[in-house]
């Protein structure tokens, strides 16, 4: 075992041996079809970076221009592409209308009480051009900020292809935010405009967004517009002279607005992390570089042909949603499925009806939802003909390997590869995945970088560590969809991500790599356990508590202890039909014992009935950690899907404490 360090080194516990070769059909119709060739692919772009990704930007991106430069590297301020103009509208829509793709689904949308849509290239075209025109038509100028917070409706991707195409960044909120939440970030990016709806669907009832948009304008004195789109009929208080009505304005706007060829380098939108770790930051995105990342990442690692009907389960609130619903898969001409609803309504097999009702090909969701499908049970899939799938992705957190199995076996029927994709909202496009054509998968681990990408595990001085040995996930190379700035705020980009690796992006993520050059991500580093003396990775433990038949999710986190520096504390949620007892938990601390070995055993097991998330689905660690050391939440918690859980969770710990 490596020796316990402060140099920052993390103890991997984790033992996982199941290797499944790309299915050989697979591969012989990949776009990247075998290991050498992605081998080949990634040496070429580390000896030759510029040279790789011009060819890229050359053969994925229409330009109005081409670029004098390909890369200029002032670390840690990147521009790529300089000199170069284009247009993310007219990449995602309209040179798709140019050619035999006009008439192809550009989105099949189903709402969550069932009605359908679909928007043709051409339909999108004509929506967001006019809606183009009903934001200039409000004062709307190149290089405003616009905040867009709609349901999962197709209005929202018009709207946001509507600001890229005039050259307005947007600020996507996720419709489940509170008020303050969006005042917050509509403050934070001083937003002109504001796109929202009277409300949306969830699990049955009406999310009033028109309302927590009233509440959030009435403290944002850059706001001078609000634009309503009439989706559920709900009765909404109205502020004459500042709120619209989409409908109204779009009936005078004109079809026709020409795409504005913006510089290579400006401003796409800002995003807002999770808030996983604490309060979310806005991260800055341009248009060249992140169009070419999402266009190379959605081709390669999701393998889309033109015949492919591709579903991404994420929210437009998440970098998931821009990247892999919008940005990615339009630019390519793809056809992308969208939901508006929750996976349980009305009832569990939700996903499993659209997947067989458009025979989706490609499925890309989370783990927090596959860990959800699996407590469900496989009566639900069961039911359903899953037989169009031929690829499963996840993302947003490490995917514990019972759950990969059971999303490979259950869903994927076997036969479909899956990519378990690492990247952030600040790298803008996946980073180390597998490519389903070429890469061995192994449950549990997102394999190998991209090419174009270098990443590296390291001490905390930056010294490389050993095969399998945990240590910080940095990235050595610029790359073209990297964040350019937190925005607003250069020092905190700088002290966020440079500082503690000098020379190279930190990503806040522990890693290790293995003997086959796979790369193991084991969570964030400010979530490591360190006992005595041994960092250990909160992934790999949850992980062995998951694999048990009873557990249905597990979070686990250090909490302070005399002896050890830090106890281990697991919660734990259970299985539909197992209860929590005094032998139960005995038994999960010797199952973790058994898998993988004393160091880790729990000190302290809590049964609950949930787990603390941020909306997208995310363990909040940050959170249970101070209700282990029976301390006071001061964090940041705008984020937070469900602040019952925490109510009751600290109910409980006064009880039993
Ligand atoms: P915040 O930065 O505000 O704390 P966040 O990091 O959760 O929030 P995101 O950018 O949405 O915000 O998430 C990126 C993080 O999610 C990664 O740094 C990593 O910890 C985790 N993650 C995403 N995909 C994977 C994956 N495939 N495997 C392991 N972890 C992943
Ligand atoms: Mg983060």
């Amino acid at each position: 075992m490596p020796s316990p360090t402060s140099s920052g080194a993390i103890t991997s516990v984790l033992q996982e041996t199941r290797v499944f070769p790309p299915p050989a059909e697979f591969a012989r119709a990949a776009h990247v079809s075998s290991l050498e060739q992605y081998q080949e692919l990634w040496n070429r772009a580390k000896d030759d970076p510029e040279g790789f990704w011009a060819e890229q930007a050359g053969r994925l991106i229409s330009w109005f221009k081409p670029w004098d430069r390909v890369l200029d590297w002032n670390p840690p301020f990147a521009k790529w592409f300089e000199g170069a103009l284009v247009n993310a509208s007219y990449n995602c829509v309209d040179r798709h209308c140019e050619g035999p793709n006009k008439n192809k689904a550009a989105l099949i949308w189903e709402g969550e009480p069932g009605d359908r849509r679909v928007l043709r290239y051409q339909d999108l075209q004509r929506e967001v051009a006019r809606f183009a025109n009903v934001l200039k038509g409000l004062g709307v100028r190149k290089g405003d900020v616009v905040a867009l917070y709609l349901p999962m409706i197709p209005e929202l991707v018009v709207a946001a292809l509507a600001c890229a195409r005039i050259g307005a960044p947007h600020t996507v909120v996720f419709g489940g935010f509170s008020a303050e939440a969006l005042a917050g970030r509509i403050q934070d990016c001083k937003a002109k405009v504001l796109v929202t709806a009277d409300g949306g669907y969830r699990r049955g009832k009406v999310v009033p967004l028109k309302e927590n948009a009233d509440g959030a304008a009435a403290v944002c004195p850059t706001l001078q517009h609000v634009v309503v789109y009439r989706r559920t009929g709900l009765d909404v208080a109205w502020s004459h002279g500042r709120d619209h009505w989409w409908h109204e304005l779009e009936a005078n706007a004109s079809a026709v607005c020409p795409p504005e060829p913006v510089d290579s380098e400006h401003p796409l939108f800002i995003l807002y992390t999770s808030g996983s770790t604490g309060k979310p930051k806005g991260i800055l995105h341009t248009t060249g570089g992140y169009l070419v990342g999402t266009a190379l990442t959605t081709q390669w690692v999701f393998d889309i042909k033109d015949d492919d009907t591709y579903w991404c389960t994420a929210d437009v609130g998440w970098v998931t949603g821009h990247s892999y619903l919008v940005y990615g898969p339009l630019a390519l001409g793809a056809t992308c499925v969208m939901f508006e609803g929750a996976p349980n309504w009305p009832d569990e097999g939700r996903f499993w009806k659209i997947i067989e009702d458009y025979r989706v090909t490609i499925l890309y969701t989370a783990p927090t939802a596959i860990r959800a499908f699996m407590k469900w049970g496989e009566q639900f899939p069961r039911r359903h003909d899953l037989s169009s799938l031929r690829l499963l992705g996840s993302v947003g957190e490490p995917i514990n390997p019972e759950a990969w199995m059971w999303y490979h076996k259950v869903i994927g029927g076997g036969r479909c590869p899956v990519v378990d994709t690492w990247w952030q909202t600040e790298t803008g496009a996946i980073m180390i995945s597998p490519l389903p054509g070429a890469t061995p998968t192994v449950p549990g681990s997102a394999t190998r970088p991209l090419p174009g990408i270098v990443p590296e595990v390291v001490t905390k001085d930056g010294t490389p560590v050993g095969v399998n040995e945990g240590g910080f996930l940095i990235v050595k190379q610029p790359w073209p969809s990297m964040l350019r700035t937190i925005y607003g705020d250069d020092d905190r980009y700088k002290a966020q991500y440079w500082s503690d690796i000098p020379g190279s992006y930190f990503t806040g993520d522990g890693a290790r790599r293995d003997e086959n050059g796979n790369f193991w991500i084991m969570g964030r580093v400010d979530d490591v356990l360190n006992v005595a003396g041994h960092r250990l990775s909160t992934m790999e433990v949850e992980s062995a508590l998951v694999s048990h038949r009873a557990v249905a999710e597990a979070a686990v986190v250090g909490k302070p202890d005399d002896l050890k520096g830090q106890a281990i504390a697991a919660f734990v949620t259970l299985e539909s039909g197992y209860a929590a007892s005094e032998e139960l938990r005995k038994e999960l601390r010797n199952h973790v014992v058994k898998e993988i070995g004393a160091l880790a055993r729990p000190d302290d097991i809590h049964f609950t009935d949930a787990l603390p998330k941020t909306r997208s689905g995310k363990i909040m660690r940050r959170l249970l950690r101070d209700i282990a050391a029976g301390v006071e939440s001061g964090g940041d918690t705008s984020t937070l899907e469900d602040l019952s859980v925490m109510v009751r969770l600290r109910r409980f710990e006064q009880k039993a404490g």
